[in-house]
């Protein structure tokens, strides 16, 4: 007889082809066939991260979404920042903090605009009343089978989103941050084992995954933790959205070792503990998420 204890991780979520599908920007959650599963009606909090103020960047969809619900339902209070044109979905994760009792800020932002990351850093604090947890999780993916294809405007802005605002935010930050807050980048396993269709996004992934080692150099011993998530293959608007190409929508994530892509929701435990006071000496590391491949093959 299995035991009825174990979940066998092959078989959940969503294992078989994906309806094909493409969005143009804005990319909303909302329309996605299947809706990616973000924790909505599963993930049970234990008090991990209660009565923290945190930002999250990218907080509408997908992972940072995800990361929302997850740490609302630790009991921290939440200012998310997200893409203007996606407010439907940002509306419903309003409600999803708001129904477990936490404050929820909307900031919406586009980090093409040079001011816009200081801007929602104040105003998170401002809204708030102070700032202990950053999960810098915003990005764009825009694919390009050829090098002649790929405009320098689009190198540009992914810098600008990925990379850029990343350092605005932490500087902007840093004087509100009191020893034993945390910072929490979303890096991929692009920046480890780049596809040559994403050549600025693989970039500026690497970029970020350098970025938080050298930042938890710096202020690991000022009592700051910094780490970093590196997601393989996640359901998430940003694929539909120009990240793959169209015909490659139905079967994305089956050649991850477990068969099948991931879900945010199943990213959620490890920012969780990132974050909670529980992992009080993990600093300056990258978790991969990535269904069974290494990090760094
Ligand atoms: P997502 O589309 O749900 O989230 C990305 C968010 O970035 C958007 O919701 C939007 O709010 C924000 N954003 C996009 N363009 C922006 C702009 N110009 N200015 C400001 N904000 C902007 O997709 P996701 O997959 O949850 O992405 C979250 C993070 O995870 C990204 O950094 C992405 O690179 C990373 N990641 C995703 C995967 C995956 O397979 N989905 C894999 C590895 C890494
Ligand atoms: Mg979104």
């Amino acid at each position: 007889m299995p035991k009825t204890n174990l979940i066998d991780p092959r078989h959940l979520y969503h294992p078989n082809e994906f309806p094909e599908q493409t969005q143009d920007t804005p990319a909303l959650q909302q329309a996605m066939q299947p809706k990616p599963d973000c924790g909505e009606t599963s993930y049970v909090g234990h008090e991990r991260l209660k009565d923290r103020n945190v930002l999250i960047t990218g907080g509408d969809s997908g992972i940072g979404r995800a990361v929302a619900i997850a740490f609302a339902r630790e009991g921290a209070n939440i200012a998310f920042h997200y893409l203007p044109d996606e407010a439907p979905d940002a509306e419903e994760v309003k409600d999803l903090i708001e129904a477990e009792g936490r404050k929820a800020v909307l900031l919406p932002a586009d980090f093409r605009d040079a001011d816009a990351p200081q801007d929602i850093v104040a105003a998170a604090i401002d809204a708030l009343g102070s700032l202990d947890t950053l999960v810098l999780n915003a990005g764009q993916q825009i694919q390009h089978q050829e090098i002649a294809d790929l405009p320098m405007q689009q190198v540009h802005d992914t810098f600008m989103v990925n990379v850029e605002a990343m350092f605005a935010i932490v500087q902007a930050a840093l004087p509100h941050l009191e020893p034993g807050s945390t910072i929490t980048t979303t890096t991929s396993i692009q920046a480890f084992s780049p596809s040559p269709h994403l050549l600025d996004y693989a970039a500026s992934k690497a970029a970020i995954a350098n970025y938080t080692l050298a930042l938890a150099q710096k202020l690991t011993p000022e009592g700051i933790r910094v780490n970093g998530v590196a997601p393989g293959p996640i359901w998430t608007p940003l694929q539909l959205d120009h990240g793959q190409p169209e015909d490659k929508i139905p079967t994305f994530g089956q050649d991850a070792l477990i068969g099948r892509a991931g879900m945010p929701v199943e990213l959620a435990p490890v920012y969780v503990l990132l974050a909670s006071n529980e992992a009080s000496y993990i600093s300056g590391q990258i978790y991969g998420v990535i269904g069974g491949a290494p990090i760094n093959p």
